[in-house]
């Protein structure tokens, strides 16, 4: 038996609880921070892939984002079953399970009814890279998959990680967007960078024509902001941030 295939076994047979638990903290505050962030109010979630197997956590439906706790976590397989977690999963888990289907190399998905995307894809204007933030992104605008229809099925899942391809995001019309990425932390920052984008070519476009950047530009500040320890310092920025704001309590 190689290396991975014990892991998986260790996975499977529900021994290696302490790497999972952990996960299920990161998610837990993960989740609590988006909410900090206004990035979900009610609705919208973020998920990982547990390593070595073909499993999946996200935070049960009902459960409300500003005080999600690793209880409420839950386990579904690659079908998108519940097999561990006393929640049923939220309703657009197609979204997910479909994404990390289609990229071996994607960790954690996030799914966001965020504001400023939402408001530039109703007015069809493209997201491009024209501030730092939108350095993360790019080149070119982000994809936009346009039925803004909820992501109830495996066909519209499949449609919406067709539409990602192999970017790090995609805007749903009218509805949020989907973030990918290879860690929670990843995920977790360049949800908030790709909301600070949209926001900046808002407010930009109010006063005139947008100056992209070049892709000379692009690449330079691209490689900085996609650094470990700028990823980091985002993820431990809004740690510190829902914590004053009280919202940590627990975790
Ligand atoms: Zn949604």
């Amino acid at each position: 038996m190689d290396d991975i295939a014990r892991r998986r076994k260790i996975i499977e047979r529900g021994n290696n609880v302490s790497e999972i638990d952990e996960l299920k903290k990161k998610l837990a505050m993960a989740c609590r921070m988006l909410f900090v962030a206004e990035l979900v109010d009610y609705s919208g979630h973020i998920s990982v892939r547990i390593p070595g197997a073909d499993r999946f956590l996200i935070h049960g439906h009902p459960v409300s984002r500003a005080e999600v706790t690793p209880d409420d976590i839950v386990t579904v397989d690659r079908d998108g079953k519940r097999v561990e977690g006393k929640w049923n999963p939220p309703s657009e888990l197609p979204m997910h399970i479909r994404t990390y289907r289609a990229r071996d190399d994607v960790q954690s998905v996030a799914h966001l009814h965020n504001r400023m995307v939402v408001v530039l894809s109703m007015a069809d204007r493209p997201l491009i890279p024209a501030s730092n933030p939108g350095g993360l992104f790019g080149p070119g605008p982000i994809p936009v998959y346009q039925d803004p229809a909820l992501i109830h099925t495996n066909e519209q899942g499949d449609a919406v990680a067709r539409t990602l391809g192999s970017a790090d995001a995609a805007i749903l019309r009218g509805h949020g967007s989907i973030v990918a990425g290879n860690s929670i932390e990843w995920t977790f920052a360049a949800c908030i960078d790709l909301e600070e984008s949209a926001t900046r070519l808002y407010y930009a476009s109010l006063l005139g024509p947008i100056r992209y950047y070049t892709d000379d530009e692009l690449q330079r500040v691209s490689k900085g902001r996609r650094r470990m320890p700028v990823i980091q310092k985002i993820w431990d920025h809004y740690i510190a941030k829902a914590r004053l704001a009280g919202f940590m309590e627990g975790l």
